[in-house]
């Protein structure tokens, strides 16, 4: 998020901006974290707007930003084999053909012929979208960094924000560890960690880290090099092929809130066992590497864009486990809030912060 927002600042002529990041690398947040994947298939339609600018924006982030991104169109198919996500996604899919996603219903039968070295003699139906897929997340944050400081900006690593000085309900300063910036605006983009530049702010944001992880496997030359993105939906357990291999991973439904991002061995078998019963050949590889990262969920697991009751004290954040194919044109709408007022792109002026305080809550079903 900070990055494109730098970004497409840069590229509406802000010279005098400072992105600022703690790790000693770029991008080695919740974004270096995530699976990679884009999709247009969501329950809400503020959500699949965001989709039908965002993914486009990757597809031509070559020519527009001048990095290569990997853009691999596999598609991702959600298996449903619980009546209550049937009919949700039923309705899911009758909002995306409204908006132009022309996403496909599957029966079973179909299912087991697209994934037949997995089992999934128990679904009760699925939905497929071509153009869903794959992106390399370092590609893009890189992209956006080197364009951003080619148009004139600073890009600082090992620089951490370590308060926010106010006057009155004003900002006036970043206070970091490498010294005071004086300013009158900042963008809090620090994903989970959104919730503590808030509180140097007072403002609350209520956002919540949660740990989900996944592991790779060694090569598996079954796997064709067109395998989807596949998504057993009532276990939130996915698979899509990276590099020779797979990336596979789960949601764990009984995380705690917390900033633990050390893997949890004893749910990573039961990641494994589930995987197992749902493709065995798995049984042949070997793992190659696993971590884990943090989802930023708000409490209707949309982002949350826009002003605070501080003014200059700007929020682009809580994008609840499926941000990164989001950040192109959320930095977009960043740019448009902060230098015009108003959001054009795509309207997402109902995901502001007073929402949680007002009570108009905004629920997404098709959360990973
Ligand atoms: C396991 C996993 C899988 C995922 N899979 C997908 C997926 O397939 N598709 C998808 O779209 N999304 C996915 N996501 C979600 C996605 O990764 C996030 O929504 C998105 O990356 C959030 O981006 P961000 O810029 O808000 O946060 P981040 O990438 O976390 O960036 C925030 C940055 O702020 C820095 N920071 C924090 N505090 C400070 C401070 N005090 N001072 C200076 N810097 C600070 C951090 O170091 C960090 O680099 C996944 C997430 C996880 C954990």
């Amino acid at each position: 998020m900070g990055a494109s927002a730098a970004y497409h600042l840069a590229s509406r002529g802000v010279k005098d901006l400072i992105l600022l990041e703690r790790e000693q690398f770029f991008g080695q947040g919740t974004t270096g974290r995530c699976a990679g994947g884009v999709r247009y298939q969501f329950g809400t339609e503020v959500n699949i707007r965001l989709s039908l600018e965002s993914l486009p924006m990757l597809e031509r982030f070559k020519e527009e930003i001048g990095q290569e991104i990997d853009y691999r169109r596999c598609g991702y198919l959600f298996v449903l084999t619980d009546e209550k996500d049937v009919l949700a996604f039923q309705r899911n899919v009758k909002l995306q053909h409204g908006l132009g996603v022309e996403t496909e219903w599957l029966g079973r039968d179909e299912i087991c012929k697209r994934l037949s070295m997995m089992n999934f003699e128990d679904a009760l139906a699925g939905t497929f979208h071509k153009k869903d897929g794959l992106v390399d997340p370092n590609s893009v944050v890189m992209g956006y960094i080197s364009a951003a400081q080619k148009l004139g900006i600073k890009a600082l690593n090992n620089v951490e924000v370590t308060g926010i000085r106010l006057s009155g309900e004003k900002v006036e300063a970043v206070e970091t560890t490498q010294g005071l910036i004086e300013t009158r605006t900042v963008l809090n983009a620090a994903g989970p960690w959104s919730g503590q530049i808030g509180q140097m702010a007072g403002v609350h944001i209520p956002i919540s880290p949660i740990r989900r992880q996944m592991f790779t496997t060694t090569p598996l030359k079954e796997i064709p090099r067109d395998f989807p993105f596949v998504i057993d939906f009532a276990q939130s357990l996915y698979f899509h092929r990276d590099g020779e291999g797979l990336l596979i991973g789960m949601s764990n439904q009984n995380e705690n809130p917390g900033f633990d991002s050390s893997i949890d061995e004893e749910f990573e078998v039961i990641n494994l066992e589930a995987a197992l019963a749902r493709m065995p050949l798995i049984e042949k590889a070997g793992r190659a590497a696993h971590w884990a990262g943090l989802y930023e969920m708000t409490p209707d697991a949309h982002p949350i864009y826009g002003a605070t009751h501080v003014h200059g004290f700007y929020l682009c954040t809580g994008f609840s486990g499926h941000g990164f194919m989001h950040g192109p044109v959320s930095g977009k709408l960043m740019s448009e809030f902060i230098l015009d007022g108003k959001f054009s792109t795509v309207d997402v002026s109902m995901l502001d912060l007073a929402r949680f305080e007002e009570g108009r809550l905004i629920k997404e079903y098709n959360v990973v």
